[in-house]
């Protein structure tokens, strides 16, 4: 066994602060940091793993989960553990129950006889495990790429391994001098922000969202002219765009009187508060704190203005602008606000491009996203309120749902993308959009022949 460093003991009851033990994922730091200050944190109910400094003479390795610490400081109580750093192995004194000790026996007995089997076993699997990621990341950019699958194989980390291997992708860690850790830190916090049981506004909607801005973010008129700066904000936006989205509308919102819409006095209250929150994970991550600070405010304005234009309530003034533009033929992609603009739309597409993906990811998505609508009806209904149009799921169906939205929503925003960027790319997507839209109207009519005979019979 390779046991590198003997620290001493620590007794488990020393406090650890609760703005470290808070997080989730490993969070390295010297006991002498600044982070072992007793600051209070918000994010509260979060599991932590914490790595001290090996160098420090009173440091060890910890990784402790809440479940786990709970157990753990309940089952030895009074005693004290050893932990010994890189090796995987406790020694405990004998309080410790008799399961613990038939594990730490089976343990010590397989890395004692069995470790370079294990080891070499382990590392195959790692190795095709990066492999078969590597294959599939290296298709992020693909139209039909399936983040489903990701998600899958990354247990979950679909936005974290996406985002970085986009930020790679772009050079950008090299080009914007980006801490990998802090990097990590930040998309890590990000896609823990996002609300898992939510069934559409989640953390992998913002994976797919990310690698549809990435496709945008590829087509020649951006590719050729779009600053790094313009990248960075663009796939930063794409992957919190809906950050700490409550599953509910802003109609919602209002109607029950959430303190969200009396703080952005009812406008664009999800929006704001997914920029916001975007602009303190980012300032908290410390991921742009080498920048001069002019350069910082002028990215979170930028973030906010990508943000923003997701609320699908303005789209209109978006549309309107975007035609005028076209007409007149005055975009310049040298104009830095020009380019702006276009990153806008980019992001309005990418937020809403479900409908022009492949029919089977098309209907995994609308499974979701009506679930998560007749969920909001179904708590309108329960609480005596007016049931939100598109949230009944008494007079709704999926197939209605999607062909309303796509008529009055997605087909004037990508016609009018396609107007602009007439790719291969966008005839694609209208392509997918029109096989679609067909397809939801043969199942609104399937939907509505077993009615018929009912109704006749
Ligand atoms: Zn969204």
């Amino acid at each position: 066994m390779a046991v590198c460093y003997q620290l001493p003991v620590l007794a488990l009851d020393r406090p650890v602060p609760k703005h470290v033990l808070s997080r989730r994922g490993a969070i390295s730091f010297s006991s002498s940091s600044a982070l072992f200050s007793p600051t209070p944190r918000h994010l509260s109910k979060r599991r932590g793993a914490i790595s001290y400094d090996s160098a420090d003479q009173t440091a060890l390795f910890i990784r402790l989960l809440g479940e786990a610490k709970r157990t753990l400081s309940h089952t030895v109580s009074g005693t004290r553990v050893c932990f010994v750093f890189r090796s995987v192995s406790l020694c405990l004194l004998p309080a410790v129950s008799v399961f613990t000790s038939c594990c730490l026996s089976v343990h010590f007995l397989l890395s004692q006889c069995l470790l370079p089997v294990v080891s070499v076993f382990t590392s195959c699997c790692l190795s095709v495990y990066f492999l078969l990621l590597q294959c599939v990341l290296q298709r992020v950019g693909c139209w039909d790429f399936d983040v489903f699958l990701l998600d899958r194989l990354t247990n979950g980390n679909s936005l974290v391994s996406l985002t970085l291997h986009l930020f790679v992708h772009y050079g950008l860690i090299r080009l914007f001098q980006l801490d990998v850790v802090k990097l990590r830190r930040f998309l890590v916090c990000v896609q823990e922000d996002y609300r898992s049981h939510n069934p559409y506004h989640n953390a992998l909607h913002a994976a797919d969202v990310t690698q549809a801005m990435h496709c945008f973010l590829r087509e020649p008129q951006l590719a050729e002219t779009l600053t790094s700066c313009d990248i960075l904000l663009g796939l930063v936006a794409a992957a919190t765009h809906d950050l700490d989205h409550p599953g509910v509308n802003q109609r919602f919102l209002v109607q029950t009187e959430h303190h969200l819409a009396a703080l952005y006095q009812n406008t664009s209250v999800l929006e704001n508060h997914h920029w916001k929150s975007a602009v303190g994970l980012l300032r908290e991550s410390g991921l742009l704190a080498h920048r001069p600070a002019s350069e910082r405010l002028k990215m979170e304005e930028r973030l906010g203005s990508l943000i923003l234009a997701t609320d699908i309530s303005r789209q209109n003034d978006y549309l309107s602008q975007f035609r005028c533009h076209l007409q007149s033929g005055d975009l310049r992609m040298d104009n830095a606000n020009h380019r702006h603009f276009i990153l806008q739309m980019a992001m309005k597409c990418a937020d809403i491009c479900n409908p022009c993906r492949p029919w089977r990811l098309c209907k995994l998505w609308s499974s979701k996203v009506t679930e998560e609508f007749f969920h909001q009806g179904d708590t309108e209904r329960k609480h005596n309120m007016e049931v939100s149009p598109m949230c009944d799921r008494q007079t709704n169906s999926m197939a209605k749902i999607q062909i309303d939205f796509i008529s009055n929503v997605v087909e004037p925003l990508f016609s009018e993308w396609s107007r602009f960027s007439a790719t291969p790319l966008s005839r694609v997507m209208m392509g997918h959009l029109s096989a679609n839209k067909a397809g939801w109207r043969r199942s609104l009519l399937e939907e509505a022949e077993p009615a018929k005979l009912s109704a006749s019979s």
